[in-house]
């Protein structure tokens, strides 16, 4: 297992932004995982989890410390009847197929979202009516170098969030409970999500997604566009021309710019409408 040094991190996140980060490695098993953190905690230095990168704003100056990358290799997969059983590191969308391929129904809404097992249970991820929290069972986790077990009651799901959100426990891998059905009506429900986020988001530009949490009662991009925010740029983040509720990166946004961007939305849109926008992108480093 390779430790990096001063890696940067807009090479490992969606949005193409963050710093370096002092030290930095992608793990391919428990193992290694456990003696990278026992490797952080003899050296005194603190250690940060991302799963693909997908949801984070990573500052300009970077993460000190350790930054530890639950990817390839940490995404073996097994079909038992009904129950997909898969380590966290697995895209979303290689787990939906090897659903599909089964016959097996439940996880088309997360075919298109970028991230990996692990972060879509942290941030319990959700789409087109779907969210993690319906198909996740029993989750397998690491807990102050303990490997322990949450079953389904025990995951605390809320929107955006679940029991691992804000904690130090590393979700290892999970049960994912499915129910069988015609394949050739899994692969529509995909294609038909797939045709909707093609034609409404900005898919082509770097972004973490949903800039903002949807408040309660409103939808943000749409609030952000009645706010004339539509194309609104700072720097070289842009609120994107295709669905307001994305901040993009126009080729050399830096995370100062994306911060700045979001503080403008939020002032404009409190002002004119009275609701707070609340960020969903997870903001990580030295800020
Ligand atoms: C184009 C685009 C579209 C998107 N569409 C959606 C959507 O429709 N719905 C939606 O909900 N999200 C969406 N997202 C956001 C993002 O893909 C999800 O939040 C995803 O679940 C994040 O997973 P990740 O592996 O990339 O996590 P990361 O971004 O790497 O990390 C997110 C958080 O999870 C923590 N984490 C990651 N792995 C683990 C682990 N194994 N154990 C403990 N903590 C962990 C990290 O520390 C961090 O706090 C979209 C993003 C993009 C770029």
């Amino acid at each position: 297992m390779e430790i990096k040094k001063n890696e940067l991190l807009k090479n490992h996140t969606s949005f193409k932004i963050g710093g370096p980060a002092d030290e930095f490695a992608e793990v391919y098993n428990e193992e290694e995982l456990k003696e990278l953190i026992e490797y952080a905690k003899n050296k005194g230095i603190p250690y940060t989890i991302m799963g693909n990168g997908s949801n984070l704003l990573v500052s300009d100056k970077g993460i000190r410390g350790l930054v530890i990358k639950l990817a390839k290799g940490f995404d073996s997969v097994e079909v038992q009847g009904d129950k997909i059983i898969a380590k966290a590191g697995i895209l979303l969308s290689k787990l939906a197929n090897v659903a599909l391929e089964n016959g097996l129904s439940g996880l088309e809404f997360a075919s298109g979202i970028p991230g990996t097992l692990g972060g879509a249970i942290y941030m319990n991820a959700g789409a087109y009516g779907g969210e993690m929290k319906d198909v996740v069972g029993k989750v397998t986790y690491l807990s102050n170098g303990e490997i322990k077990t949450a079953e389904k009651g025990e995951l605390d799901f809320g929107y955006r969030h679940s029991r691992f959100s804000g904690k130090e426990d590393i979700v290892l891998s999970a049960e994912i409970l499915l129910e069988k059905a015609d394949k050739t009506e899994i692969r529509a429900k995909m294609d038909d999500f797939k045709e909707r986020r093609c034609s409404k988001q900005p898919l082509s530009m770097p972004s973490a997604g949903s800039t903002f949490k949807r408040p309660e009662g409103y939808f943000a991009g749409k609030l952000i566009e009645d706010a004339g925010l539509k194309g609104k740029a700072i720097g070289g983040a842009q609120v994107s021309e295709k669905h307001s509720g994305f901040v993009v990166n126009t080729g050399d946004a830096t995370c100062q710019d994306v911060l700045d961007l979001i503080k403008f939305i939020q002032d404009t849109v409190y002002d004119k409408f009275k609701v707070k926008l609340e960020t969903e992108v997870k903001m990580l480093g030295e800020f």
